[in-house]
């Protein structure tokens, strides 16, 4: 059984994470209104992913004998000045969400509730791999600067991901 303050805490991760597919959706729909197909497909993909992480937590509630209680998605920015400004901002949120997941892990340990514990374990991990891709592009866009042949080579480049 899952204790209210932990069922409390990942309904509200649940809506965090599904914010999260939300935001890069809005992000994958920006480049595609600039016509890079490749940072869309790469934000599409990512938006996948976290409806993943959702799922995850739901299932862990439900198999607990929780009970998951959905509340509303707030609208994400819809515009942003640049690539560099849209992958920054995604560096920046899963930041956040790392600093969401501690959290969440220093309340399982607390409340000794070591299956939550064993749960957060692939979040955290997952978490480097997050911040990671994310800073890896914000350093690329970094060093392409202005010059459009460079952007066009890593849109080719971020055409390729694919859901895992
Ligand atoms: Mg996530």
């Amino acid at each position: 059984m899952l204790s209210k303050k932990i069922e409390n805490a990942i309904n509200k991760q649940i809506n965090a994470e599904l914010w999260s597919a939300y935001l890069y959706l809005s992000m994958s729909a920006y480049f595609e209104s600039t016509n890079l197909g490749g940072c869309a497909n790469w934000m599409r993909v990512q938006a996948h992913e976290e409806l993943t992480h959702a799922m995850k937590f739901y299932h862990h509630v439900i198999d607990r004998r929780g009970r998951v209680t959905v509340a509303a998605i707030t609208a994400p920015s819809i515009n942003w000045k640049s690539p560099l400004h849209v992958f920054e901002e995604a560096f920046k949120h899963e930041q956040k969400v790392t600093g969401l997941i501690a959290d969440l892990a220093n309340m399982a340990a607390a409340e000794k509730d070591h299956a939550t514990a064993s749960m957060l374990k692939w979040f955290i991990d997952e978490q480097v791999e997050e911040e990671l891709s994310t800073d890896v592009i914000v350093q690329k866009l970094k060093m392409i600067g202005s010059n459009t042949g460079g952007l066009y080579m890593l849109d080719r480049e971020l055409a390729e991901r694919k859901a895992k």
